[in-house]
């Protein structure tokens, strides 16, 4: 493996925690119609994730604006030093791009790990409500809890025919820990929120801790909601991965101040 490059490597210098890392394409896989796995290996040194925490991955420039997308590491595998991202390809940027035309032997820069968002170690029942963008941390987050706890996931899916999405999205949940699992492929906001409610009502396991990822509006309207379904906001956690319409900035993060005039 060839060592980062400077640039990652000052930039890795400045964040928290963080390394750079040179990794190559071991295998590719199709987890679901627009949902690529991609193995990357690599030297994985001083490189330790929690569950739900993301690499910032240097994509090939399409433009000026482009460069830095970030995806959370759905596994690490410390034996054959390899992680594996679930990148959504529905996308004409320049992550998508890559990852729908990565081979095995590419190489590609890397820094990490990145994010805040932590399980809720006091949470009787961890709750996850993401949209395909989310589904890699979901299912990370999901297999680092512990029990006694319980876990519902909520994935937003386009409807994909003759695939199980259910069986391909579904986090392998640690012995004894129950896992309700649902998948909602209507992207009706009235009848999201409606059967996301009729989930809440259902979980009797109190505290419960909520985790949302994925579109910015969307993420949004989710935790205000879940925030009406009497879930203490402090114990809402949530990140907006992407907003609809607009190419993530340059750094990776969605492009927030229009939304926050209009709010
Ligand atoms: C902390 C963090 C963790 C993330 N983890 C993951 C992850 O594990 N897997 C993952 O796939 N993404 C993840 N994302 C989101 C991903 O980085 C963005 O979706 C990214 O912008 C996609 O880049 P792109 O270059 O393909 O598209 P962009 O250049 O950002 O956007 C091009 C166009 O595609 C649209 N678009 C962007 N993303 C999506 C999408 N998911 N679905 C539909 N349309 C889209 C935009 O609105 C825009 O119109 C994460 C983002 C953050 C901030």
């Amino acid at each position: 493996m060839a060592p980062p490059s400077e640039r990652a490597t000052t930039i890795a210098a400045r964040l928290e925690g963080a390394v750079a890392l040179d990794l190559a394409v071991v295998e590719t896989y199709g987890v679901t119609k627009g949902i690529l796995e991609l193995t990357l290996e690599g030297d994985l040194a001083g490189f330790s994730p929690w569950p739900g925490q993301d690499l910032m991955v240097s994509v090939p420039r399409s433009d000026d604006t482009a460069r830095w997308r970030r995806y959370t590491v759905r596994r690490i595998d410390p034996t054959s030093s390899t992680i594996d991202l679930w990148v959504t390809t529905d996308t004409d940027g320049p992550g998508a791009t890559w990852a729908s035309n990565a081979e095995v032997g590419d190489h590609v820069e890397a820094v990490g790990p990145r994010g805040k968002v932590t399980l809720d170690q006091g949470a009787a029942t961890h709750l996850f409500v993401v949209d395909p963008s989310g589904v890699a941390a979901m299912c990370a987050m999901a297999e680092g809890v512990v029990e006694p706890a319980l876990v519902a996931t909520f994935a937003l899916m386009p409807p994909v025919p003759g695939i199980e999405l259910s069986t391909a999205i579904a986090p392998l949940c640690a012995e004894g820990v129950p896992l309700l699992p649902h998948v909602f492929m209507d992207d009706r906001m009235p009848m999201i929120l409606s059967a996301l409610n009729l989930t809440v009502t259902h979980l009797e396991e109190k505290p419960i801790a909520a985790y949302v990822f994925g579109e910015l509006a969307l993420t949004r309207e989710i935790v205000a909601d879940l925030a009406d379904q009497g879930i203490d906001p402090a114990r809402i956690a949530s990140k907006p991965y992407w907003r609809k319409d607009r190419a993530n900035e340059s750094n990776g993060e969605p492009m927030r101040e229009e939304a926050a005039r209009s709010e």
